[in-house]
């Protein structure tokens, strides 16, 4: 029996691969990000960024080359990843910039959706009793780097999808809508709740099927991830 905690560690015996990923670069976002209302406000999201360091520490120990682009989280950098830390949306989006071209992005981020366009440079006093808030969307970076000419794009796109109802229809429509190559369902309700767990119940949706992994930790997810991302990126679906 392995413990979750020496998975990754024994990531090569369990899933039988040598560094097949060698020679790829990697990109993966992970963690919330904070979109700033005021110099000590923000709007945020519950993410650990526990399941996208996993993926960057799988992919890197298949043999990828592994940036991963983080929100705030309170984990540590995981070991020879370089690691680019970033609060708002739109930072993230333009590190991702910064650092593509890659052969493989995963945006494991929990991407906030909402910004206010123009933060308040002073802190909003509490001068009336409501405050109404106009806010905009933030860049979709999963959505820009799928839908990137083919000349630019990495040859394998994953996202993640958090859904709280009708999962599985809601999912595919975003796969298309977003132009991704595979997305991994999590769903969130009264009885299940990924964010800061260390284990989660995920679906894996490609264009080709659907399949349901189960509950497992976060590590053997990821390697699981990586053996997917072997698969796409050697064309033999
Ligand atoms: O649209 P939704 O937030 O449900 O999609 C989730 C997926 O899209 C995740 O992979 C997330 O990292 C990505 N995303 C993004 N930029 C956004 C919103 C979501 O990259 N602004």
């Amino acid at each position: 029996m392995v413990e979750p905690i020496d998975i990754l560690n024994k990531a090569e015996e369990i899933l039988g691969y040598s560094k097949n990923l060698k020679g790829l670069r990697a990109i993966v976002t992970a963690g919330p990000t904070h979109e700033p209302l005021d110099p000590v406000r923000f709007l945020g999201n519950h993410s650990s960024g526990k399941q996208g360091y996993a993926i960057a520490t799988a992919l890197h120990k298949a043999g990828a080359d592994v940036t991963l682009i983080s929100g705030p989280t309170s984990l540590p950098d995981p070991a020879h990843i370089k690691t680019t830390r970033v609060q708002s949306a739109k930072d993230m989006h333009q590190a991702v910039q910064d650092h593509l071209p890659a052969d493989i992005f995963i945006g494991a981020a929990a991407v906030a959706d909402w910004q206010l366009a123009k933060p308040l440079t002073q802190k909003h006093k509490k001068d009336n009793d409501t405050w109404t808030l106009n806010l905009t969307q933030t860049p979709d970076i999963l959505k820009h780097v799928a839908q990137l000419p083919k000349s630019e794009r990495p040859k394998v796109v994953v996202g993640f999808a958090l859904e709280s109802h009708d999962a599985i229809n809601n999912a595919r429509d975003k796969l298309n809508r977003k132009g991704a190559d595979a997305l991994l369902i999590n769903a969130i309700n009264e009885t299940h709740n990924p964010f800061n767990a260390s284990s989660n119940h995920l679906h894996w949706l490609d264009h080709a099927h659907i399949d349901d992994w189960g509950n497992a930790s976060k590590d053997a997810h990821a390697l699981r991830i990586t053996n997917e991302i072997s698969r796409l990126i050697k064309g033999d679906i």
